[in-house]
This record gives structure tokens, sequence and C-alpha cells, in this order.
């Protein structure tokens, strides 16, 4: 028989430094054979040249070569279901334990919890660990035990329960790779050709975060003509930096507000993990009775950057030609979707779900709801983005608004789709409507 083996899952850890599952699979003392997915239920739902398979694909090009040279094994990659991979994995090796790190995700859950069930059966323990956050599932919460549904006193207690267990313990993984990873004659190896689809034109920008920008943060990050942001968001959603080494950045810089964003993911994430239901529904179900108009033209319109709304414009058109747009825009755009034009916050959170480099689930999901008004601590309804206002606010110079929206104040810029007094009116009585 083989020789016995464990197995370290890559899902949204694409990293070989710091990486808490691996470690504790490499610290385990067995041969580890690290292994990928490309999952075809995930896959299917992506467009052929879809920006984050190809980031995927190259970023685990780089984790195999780091592996091939530290300790001469490999990381295998398939593609398929998860749960038919790990019956072929069973047949062919003698499996004595799975490591992975958790994902929080309604589909992660239930798929973990079919291959679990399967291991189980066979006497192999699965072990998840807690790897993307600081703090999870149940571990900030309020006296009662009840979680929190608004942000400051969560992230209150966030700092609090952190200050009484600093310094972060980071992971190192790397240096244990060599001689405990497991060798092969001939990887298992995907190219993209082979799963359908083809390299993107846009690209990841790789992570790179000076200190001065969180030193900066503060004074930048409200205005999309700075790139006065981290840009960090793919690289958290797909784990190819450690919230641990990134969290310790953010303290040494001793910058409280980029402190908070990262809580705001956090408090997202375990929003999801409590109320997995406000993916589909309204966290405050009397918003699912608004009557949303859904004009099928005027998203078109949203969607390719053509509302006559320079500021909402720019953001889409960003949107569409890099995967990313700035904070201030991205509420604005979906202010303007919801309110402006009644139309449903489920169809704009797929149209950002579809575009978006730093997509997630817990994040769009929950800024969404916070946009539409129907979220955990969302802007009240009546509280509507003036979309002239925001321009004089964010981008006086018109210098964001003049890169993506180069037409802007010639004839050939398209009349605004609707009247802002007249749309702001329109959204009241229908809220209103729905809410009383
Ligand atoms: P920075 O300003 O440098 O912030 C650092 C990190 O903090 C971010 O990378 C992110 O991980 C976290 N963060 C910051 N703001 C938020 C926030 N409001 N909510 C949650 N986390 C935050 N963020 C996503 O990561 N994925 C999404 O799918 C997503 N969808 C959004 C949809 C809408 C309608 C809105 C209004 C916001 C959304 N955000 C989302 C939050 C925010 O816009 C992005 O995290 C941020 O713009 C990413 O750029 P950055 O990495 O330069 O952020």
């Amino acid at each position: 028989m083989n020789q016995p083996i464990s197995i370290f899952w890559f899902r949204r850890d694409l990293r070989l430094r710091d990486n808490r599952g691996l470690y504790e699979a490499l610290a385990s003392g067995n041969p580890v054979l690290p292994i990928f997915i490309f999952d075809t239920e995930i896959l299917k739902e992506l467009p052929k040249d879809d920006a984050r398979v190809t980031f995927i694909f190259n970023q685990l090009r780089g984790i195999q070569a780091e592996i091939q040279k530290s300790s001469g094994g490999d990381l295998q990659v398939y593609y398929g279901e998860p749960l038919q991979i790990f019956s072929e994995l069973l047949g062919a090796h003698s499996i004595i334990s799975v490591y992975t790190n958790d994902d929080y995700e309604p589909y992660a859950l239930k798929r973990d919890d079919s291959i679990k069930n399967v291991l189980n059966e066979k006497g192999i323990p699965f072990y998840a660990f807690k790897d993307q956050v600081i703090f999870e599932k149940n571990e900030i919460v309020k006296e009662d035990g009840t979680p929190y549904v608004v942000y400051t006193p969560y992230m209150k207690k966030w700092k609090a329960t952190f200050r009484q267990r600093p310094p972060i313990h980071q992971y190192d993984s790397f240096s244990l790779l060599k001689d405990r990873i497991l060798t092969f004659k001939e990887p298992q190896q995907v190219t993209l050709a082979q799963m359908g689809f083809e390299p993107s034109v846009i690209q990841v920008p790789p992570y790179f975060l000076a200190s001065e920008r969180i030193e900066n943060y503060e004074a930048t990050r409200d205005f999309p003509a700075h790139d006065g942001t981290s840009r960090l968001g793919p690289h958290l959603r797909f784990g190819t930096v450690s919230v641990r080494q990134i969290l310790q950045q953010a303290l040494k810089a001793e910058n409280e507000t980029f402190w908070n964003e990262l809580i705001w993911r956090e408090f997202f994430q375990q929003i999801l993990w409590h109320f997995p239901h406000t993916v589909y529904a309204s966290f405050k179900s009397p918003y699912d009775r608004i009557k949303w108009r859904n004009d099928e033209d005027e998203f078109e319109n949203w969607k390719s950057g053509k509302t006559g709304f320079a500021l909402v414009d720019a953001g889409m058109r960003e949107l569409n030609t890099t995967g990313y747009m700035h904070n201030r825009v991205r509420m604005l755009t979906a202010s303007f979707l919801c309110k402006h034009l009644l139309i449903d916050w489920r169809l704009g959170e797929a149209y950002f779900a579809e575009k978006l480099l730093d997509y997630e689930l817990a994040s769009n999901v929950g800024n969404w709801q916070w946009a539409s008004g129907s979220g955990v601590d969302a802007a009240p309804y009546f509280r509507i983005f003036n979309p002239q206002t925001q321009i004089l606010k964010f981008d006086k110079e018109l210098k964001y608004i003049r890169k993506w929206v180069p037409e802007f104040g010639t004839p050939t810029y398209p009349e605004p789709l609707v009247d802002h007094k007249l749309a702001r009116e329109r959204c009241l009585s229908t809220y209103k409507a729905a809410l009383t």
C-alpha cells in the first residue's frame, strides 16, 4: 500500500507564507499532498475570459514554482466536482487526514459537509482552520450571545477582544515545506484552455502596500481620482496575502481608519455566517415588499455607464474596464440603481459579482443591502445621494469623470435617464408604501 499522507486543500488562501491550515498540515509530520480544485460548479457560472480565473491560475503557477524550488514536490491542480475528486484521491492514496482553511459562504459550507461526511465514514478527519479573518463565527457577539447587527458596537468589541489577546500569531508554513511535500513523477495539471477559459486582459495589480499609503489613508481615501486606497481587495479575497500580516502593518502605521475598514470586512463576514439567508432576502424583511420597477433598458444603461449622471457613469466604466471601482463611487452607483431607478439590489449585486476582481459574497451583499436600505446597519432609506453634490464633494475638478467619460460635456454625452428631484420623490413614495 502507498505511504500514509495528509492532504492540504487550497481554496481562498493562495499563498505559502503564514497559511494556518498549510502550517498545521505540515506540522502534523506526515508527507503532505497539496491540492487545488477548479470547481466546475463555480466555473460554469463565469464568463470565459473571467479575470479572477486567470488570476487564480497564475497564482497557482507561482505556488507550484515555489514548492518545486523549496521541496522538489508539487501542487496538484484538478478540474471537476470536489466530491468526485476526493473519491478519486481516496482510491489512489492512503489518506490519513485532510487539512484546509475555513470558508464561511453557504455553498462552501455545504460542499465541505458533504466531503467531511465521506471522509469521516472512512475514519479520516477533516480539519478546517480559521485563516481569512482575525475573528470568526461566534467570537465577537453581544454579552447575551446574540450577533451584532450594528457596526460600531461590533467594532468596539472586536478591538477590546483583540487588545486582550495580542500579539498576532503568524504561522511559518513556508519554512516547513522542505522535506514534507509529497513528490510525484507526473504532477496533475490543468490549463485554462482545458477548462474552456482564456486569459483575461484584465489583471489584478500585484500586492504592494507601502506604509505611507496607510499613513495617508484618511486624507486620500475618499477621492476616486487619487490612487489613495490599499487595493488589497482581491488579495484578501483570494488569500494571496495574510490578513494577519496586513493587520500588523495597519497597527504599525497606527491608522485607526484603515483598521476600521478591515473590521468592516469581518463585520459582514459574521453577518453572512449568522444570517446566510441575506444572500437572497433583505435583512429587514419589509423591504422585500418594495415594488421595484426593474426597467431593463435603464438597467442596461446603468451597466454600460450611460445614465447621463457623470460620476455614476465614470464608476461603471471603471468597473467594466478594470474590474475595480472606488468605494465612494460603489456607494453612489449602488444607491442610484436602487433609489433613482428603483431596480432591485439583487440585480446590482449580481452585476458587481460578475465584474469585481475583489468580489466577495459577504461584503458585496452587505454593502448592497446597506445601499438599498434593507440591510443591517443600513443608510436610512430617506437619505438619497444627490449625484451632483457627490461630484462637488469627491471629484470637484472632474479628474475622475474626464478619465472615464471623455465625452462628458459634449453633445454625444447622454441626457440624464431621470430627473433627480422626481426620482427622489418616486423613491420615497415607493419605499414608504412598502414599509408602512
Ligand atoms: P481600502 O479602502 O484600502 O480598504 C482595505 C480593505 O478593507 C479592503 O480591501 C476590504 O477588504 C476592506 N473594506 C473596506 N471597505 C469595506 C466595506 N465597506 N465593506 C467590507 N470591507 C471593506 N468589498 C469587497 O471586498 N468585495 C466586494 O464584493 C465589495 N462589494 C461592494 C459593493 C458595494 C455596493 C459597496 C458600496 C462596497 C463594496 N465593497 C466590497 C467594499 C469596498 O468598496 C471595497 O472593499 C474597497 O473599495 C476595495 O478597495 P481597497 O482594497 O483599495 O480598499
